[in-house]
């Protein structure tokens, strides 16, 4: 079977690559032609444990036959568990349920806002980053600091203050005598961004800074979340707890979720009839991120993520060590980022042929945000395949 690039009926919004997936099992993915992938890319941090994990499949096997959707008009027993789960892990207190990261964040935003007019703020200012993405819906495209996904899309929501990350003095600049800031938010490790963490020293600093002002700490973990750094949020590396805190990706292991965790001084800010989602928190989806949670604990994968994670790291570290071309590589856990002194896009199609699912984020910079339950023996098999590939675009051969 061949596939073209561009589909005649499904809208054109992606750069696709001409394959189509058939089937999956753990780290593995077979395409339409029974070609093998090992799969570095896990659905963009989506597929936690891995493809078709059995337990998963069995849970949502029987919940399907069970109730996938009653609606938010009455009580759902498995937002309950999920929610007292997400509160447990945090520290924080109440969970709103939704579909998707970007509906996450638009939550969070609304939270920022309606916490700004409740104390009289009529224009309250949210601090965002440069070269974060937040989602694609007009409050989060507006968020995100990447002119490419806000071109076409104005005029965009402006109540925005844009500082560099990792930056104190910036940010304490940009914030300085305002009385209309309400929340800092940014990504503990930025994803479509290029991998780019914050450091520890930093988001304590941030911590202090909303105590300080009575802004709210949002922490978007929708792609660095779910135990992908080796801890069950990326934050808590730095040992602060936020008090807004959007998931979605690796929630539901491939099963559409998102979800906005508050702490004390956010959990009250939204109340009957301020917000909603038709499908947020329905049995299907909370059956999923249930049972990710509990296969996470039961396989001891924060560990996996932690020593896999590191291991990874120290590879691809041996296997450039003699190469100025590969700038940096960075990230936690099983969320890496191979930056190259050149744009790098090129590599995704190579190492898709060569059985290898990668993505290239911010034109230079390769990402691998793998299942949790990824082995040592697989991230060889990553490395043999990849090293060649990126000394070959620093040092084409001339043919
Ligand atoms: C992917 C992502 C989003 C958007 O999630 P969608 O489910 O695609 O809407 C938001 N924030 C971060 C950090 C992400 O990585």
């Amino acid at each position: 079977m061949t596939i073209t690039a561009a589909s005649p009926h499904v809208m054109n919004t992606y750069g696709r690559l001409p394959i189509a997936m058939a089937r999956g099992e753990g780290c593995y993915l077979w395409d339409v032609n029974g070609k093998r992938y090992l799969d570095a890319l896990g659905g963009i941090a989506v597929n936690t444990l891995g493809h078709a994990h059995p337990q998963l499949v069995k849970a949502l096997q029987e919940q399907v036959g069970l109730l996938m959707h009653t609606s938010n008009y009455y009580h759902i027993p498995h937002q309950e568990a999920l929610a007292a789960k997400l509160v447990a892990l945090s520290g924080m207190t109440n969970v709103f349920f939704c579909n998707s990261g970007l509906e996450a964040n638009e939550a969070a935003l609304k939270m920022a806002r309606k916490f700004g007019h409740q104390k009289g703020i009529a224009h309250p200012k949210v601090v965002v980053y440069e070269h974060a993405f937040h989602g694609r819906s007009i409050a989060t495209l507006s968020a995100t600091g990447n002119p490419k996904v806000q071109e076409g899309f104005g005029p965009l929501v402006d109540d925005f203050i844009r500082v560099p990350t990792n930056d104190l003095a910036a940010l304490q600049t940009a914030t300085d005598g305002r009385d209309d800031v309400v929340a800092i938010f940014f990504e503990a490790i930025q994803g479509e961004g290029g991998v780019n963490p914050l450091s520890d020293d930093y988001m304590q600093a941030v911590r202090a800074l909303c105590d300080a002002n009575d802004w709210l700490l949002m922490i978007d973990e929708v792609q660095c979340g779910i135990g992908r750094t080796g801890k069950w949020f990326a934050h808590q590396w730095a040992g602060i707890v936020p008090d807004v805190m959007p998931l979605a990706k690796g929630l539901g292991s491939g099963v559409p979720i998102g979800a906005v965790v508050a702490g004390p001084k956010a959990a009250g800010i939204l109340q009957p009839g301020n917000h909603g989602s038709t499908f947020g928190g329905n049995p299907l989806a909370m059956r999923a991120g249930v049972e990710t949670l509990r296969i996470m604990e039961e396989e001891d994968l924060l560990n996996n993520a932690s020593a896999v994670g590191a291991y990874f790291k120290a590879a691809l570290q041996a296997a450039f060590a003699d190469e100025p071309g590969v700038v940096s590589i960075r990230g936690r856990g099983l969320m890496i980022g191979v930056e190259t002194r050149v744009p790098c896009g090129q590599i995704v199609m190579q190492a898709a042929d060569a059985g290898l699912l990668i993505s290239v984020t911010a034109d230079t910079v390769i990402r691998m945000v793998p299942p949790l339950l990824i082995t040592t023996a697989q991230i060889d098999e990553i490395v043999a395949i990849l090293r060649p590939l990126v000394l070959n675009l620093l040092h084409p051969k001339v043919t």
